[in-house]
């Protein structure tokens, strides 16, 4: 095991096959690149792309001619509570429209009019309707037209190479040349070495309780960033949604998803019966921000007044206007007809999208030269929270952005030291050698402290309790045992991203004590408002030999200022 057996070159490497690193090698390739697209599963399988419900937000103003990528521009900026970077959101809201009339070349299958019109949806936080579709199914319907698009026979300069999890990146002299991953087959090294490199590694919910993300989820990229001295960035910010199942198990994390389901009017109790949102907000009872609720949901069970499982119930034999989704959204109803309409669940939020992430420009390139980042391991677009519909053309376009400039812009091809790929030996052979607890178990300490203490509500004292608790699972976690079971790599592997997840965790927490305000997705309850004299300004994260050092940069209002808009963010709905 940890034997070095292959030695791969391109001009791009890109780390994630999502939406976000498909349409990065797409784009790289099409300027000229040779490119090695990896993943740490199957390819056109692995991460979140797949689930992604229903919404692409690009304002192409096919429903409603009204609309347009200034409208679309307000409406994320507000909904981010001014913490966006007004730059990466221009680039965001004229580029998702480029990215739509791609898609549709790659044959991806939008749901249109007759007249070959895009049909659009409205959503919460939308002012137009503005979410192509294709019914629920849209996530992987992109994820197979981009899929498609990498193997198009004529395209020959993208290498895919499945199964390979990096662990770790290479710098020379700062500059980041290439990475090394363990094969997860045979759990050999395997060393990339590229002029840029993208990554495109997706979110990490996996670090929290209760997620609705895709099991390898975990964040790895931008740990790998953040080891490699690239800059983090409001790291503090994790948007919850409201409704999973708590129960049955295996549903557990799961979202009830539909929004229309939610404006139908869904009805919320808690274990004593009480429909609990109606003594806070008497006049829209469930129907308030995605926020808003998944905060009254957790306070509730916090108190006491949960199910037997740790949720509240949602019901939905009472629905009025069932009929009126049917004819947007025929699977939808099929599939909530069969079970929906009868029936109620234990539900609870759930870890749904990675606000923070990697620092970057309106380039994709992050503050380490030759390193870029896309998508959900990305932050800066959405700011403070998202709008359903609007991370998917994120990852499209930042994707696209980035592919293009890592391939116009060659660098040094600089080789991989073999003392370089020494270092990451030895640091993941310490983890063999761990007599303590299971890497599992440590994972399992870790989600739940993220998830009572870090996760919807907040408070100096919840966060104070998570620092010190994170602390000694960071110690523990440097004698973790990785059990042989059900074989070496797979051990070994989740120690890998144990270690990432710690220290993340350490991140996530600093960056959440220093914001003393609640903004958005951040919500403390001893500073239960938002404070703009103070606060509207981004945590900087680095990695220092001593831990995290933190910073604090002024947002920019290039477009918009906070006292210019109209819009009140409390009406925008789920
Ligand atoms: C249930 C659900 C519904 C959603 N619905 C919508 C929606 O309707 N509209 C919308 O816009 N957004 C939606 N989202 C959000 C959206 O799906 C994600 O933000 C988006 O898919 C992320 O794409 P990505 O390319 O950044 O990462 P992912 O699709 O998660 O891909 C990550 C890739 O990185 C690879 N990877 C990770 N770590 C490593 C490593 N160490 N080594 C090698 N490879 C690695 C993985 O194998 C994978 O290929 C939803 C999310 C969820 C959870």
């Amino acid at each position: 095991m940890l034997e070095q057996t292959r030695r791969l070159q391109g001009d791009v490497l890109v780390i994630g096959t999502g939406a976000a690193g498909c349409r990065a090698a797409i784009e790289a390739s099409e300027y000229g690149a040779s490119v090695i697209l990896v993943c740490k599963g199957v390819f056109g399988k692995s991460g979140t792309t797949n689930l992604a419900g229903v919404v692409y937000d690009a304002a192409v103003g096919h429903a409603d001619p009204a609309d347009s990528p200034a409208t679309q521009f307000e409406d994320t900026v507000v909904y981010g509570r001014f913490l966006g970077n007004q730059d990466l959101v221009r680039v965001f809201t004229f580029e998702a429209i480029k990215t739509v009339y791609d898609l549709d070349r790659y044959g991806m299958e939008w749901w249109k009019t007759e007249d070959g019109r895009f049909r659009q949806l409205t959503s919460p936080g939308l002012r137009r309707p503005r979410g192509l579709y294709n019914d629920e199914e849209t996530g992987k319907k992109l994820q197979q037209a981009l899929v498609r698009e990498v193997l198009r026979p004529t395209r020959r300069n993208i290498e895919i190479v499945e199964d390979l999890f990096i662990s770790d990146l290479v710098t020379v002299d700062g500059r980041v040349t290439g990475a090394v991953g363990i094969d997860i087959k045979s759990g050999d090294l395997v060393v990339l070495e590229a002029r840029h490199v993208i990554l495109a590694t997706g979110g990490l919910g996996m670090m929290f309780g209760i997620t609705d993300m895709e099991a390898g989820s975990t964040g790895e990229g931008i740990s790998m960033a953040f080891r490699a001295g690239a800059d983090l960035i409001d790291m503090e910010m994790h948007q919850f949604f409201p409704t999973a199942f708590v129960y049955p198990e295996s549903l557990r994390g799961i979202a009830v998803h539909s929004s229309a389901l939610w404006v139908l009017g869904l009805k919320l109790y808690n274990a004593q019966g009480e429909r609990f949102m109606e003594q806070y907000f008497p006049e829209e009872k469930e129907n308030v921000p995605r926020d808003i609720l998944s905060r009254r949901i957790f306070l509730e069970i916090a108190e006491g007044r949960g199910t037997e499982h740790g949720g509240v119930w949602l019901d939905t034999r009472d629905i009025p206007n069932f009929d009126a989704i049917r004819k947007e959204r025929p699977r939808t109803y099929l599939w909530k007809e069969r079970f929906l309409k009868t029936e109620r669940f234990e539900v609870a939020p759930t870890y749904h999208y990675t606000l923070g992430g990697i620092r970057i420009d309106v380039w994709g390139r992050t503050t380490v030269p030759g390193l870029y980042a896309a998508g959900e391991c990305a932050s800066g677009v959405h700011g403070a929270n998202r709008i359903a519909g609007n991370a998917l053309p994120d990852c499209m376009a930042f994707g696209m952005v980035a592919g293009r400039h890592a391939a116009l812009h060659p660098g040094p091809r600089l080789p991989v030291r073999n003392d370089s790929v020494d270092r990451v030996r030895s640091r993941v052979l310490a983890l063999l050698e761990g007599d303590g607890p299971p890497a599992q178990e440590v994972t399992r300490h870790l989600r739940g402290i993220m998830y009572r203490d870090v996760g919807i509500v907040r408070s100096g004292e919840s966060l104070q309790r998570a620092r010190a608790a994170i602390r000694a699972l960071r110690h523990e976690a440097q004698r973790m045992h990785t059990p042989a079971a059900p074989s070496p790599t797979f051990g070994l592997l989740r120690a890998v991203e144990t270690e990432a997840m710690a220290e993340l965790a350490e991140v996530i927490v600093e960056s959440a004590v220093l914001r003393t305000e609640s903004r958005g997705a951040h919500y403390r309850t001893d500073y239960p408002e938002a404070d703009n004299a103070r606060w509207l300004r981004n945590v900087v994260a680095r990695r220092t030999p001593d831990g995290v050092a933190l910073d604090t940069i002024p947002v920019a209002f290039p477009y918009l200022r906070p006292e210019e808009t109209t819009l009140d963010v409390r009406s925008a709905r789920l």
